[in-house]
């Protein structure tokens, strides 16, 4: 199971904006995006401080996918797979795209507050810490659906790591669509998340259904 295992932070100057791959640190005065001294907010390389052309069409496209798919931390063949599995639902895709993404397992633990990042929360479960429905699930692609419950296996409720996480729960908020139950170390996809639950930088999915498409 590929990842990226680079430097995280030249993916988001190579973006230009901030995608929030670092946890707590991504809202600290040292993300390079918002760093003062020295300014880093220009794209990463030897060449990242020339003055760029007006993108192409296709350079919009392509930007704006690579954007999504990194702020998610998938890689493109499994990105190509959730593009299929929208276009596969009906009705609009670009709303879909972003539905499949947002109930990926990795992504329902890091939401639920397991983890203070995607990375982290894909390493938990590769570990296998997480049961859906009762049984242990160790894919970080694995897509939930609603009423799945997902919780902490018992197992690993010793570990260092989860003793007393609910009180780290108790801090966090959990999206409307995730019932939790924090004492439990658990919760359940009360319903499929909506556009407009998805909390998520500004994109614009259209311009990537418009690049599969061509
Ligand atoms: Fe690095 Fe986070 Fe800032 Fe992105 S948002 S540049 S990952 S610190």
């Amino acid at each position: 199971m590929a990842r990226y295992t680079g430097p995280v932070c030249r993916l988001c100057r190579r973006e230009g904006m901030k995608l929030y791959l670092k946890g707590a640190r991504c809202d600290g005065p040292k993300c390079p995006i918002v760093q003062r001294a020295p300014a880093r907010n220009f794209p990463p390389g030897q060449h990242g401080q020339r003055r760029t052309r007006r993108p192409s069409e296709f350079g919009l496209q392509l930007r704006e996918k690579q954007k999504v798919r990194r702020f998610y931390g998938v890689l493109e063949t499994q990105f190509r797979k959730h593009y299929r599995e929208a276009d596969r639902r009906g009705g609009n895709t670009a709303d879909n795209l972003l539905q499949v993404l947002e109930t990926r397992l990795d992504n329902v633990v890091y939401r639920m507050g397991f983890a203070d990042s995607r990375k982290q929360a894909r390493q938990l479960v590769r570990h296998g810490h997480f049961t859906v429905n009762g049984r242990k699930t160790n894919i970080p692609s694995f897509i939930v659906k609603a009423g799945d419950a997902v919780s902490v296996r018992t197992e690993s409720r010793r570990l260092e790591y989860f003793k007393d996480y609910n009180e780290v729960l108790n801090t966090r908020q959990a999206p409307d669509w995730i019932a939790m139950d924090n004492l439990q170390l658990a919760g359940r996809v009360a319903s499929l998340p909506t556009r407009d639950q998805i909390q998520v930088p500004t994109f614009n999915e259209a311009l990537i259904i418009e690049y599969y498409s061509r």
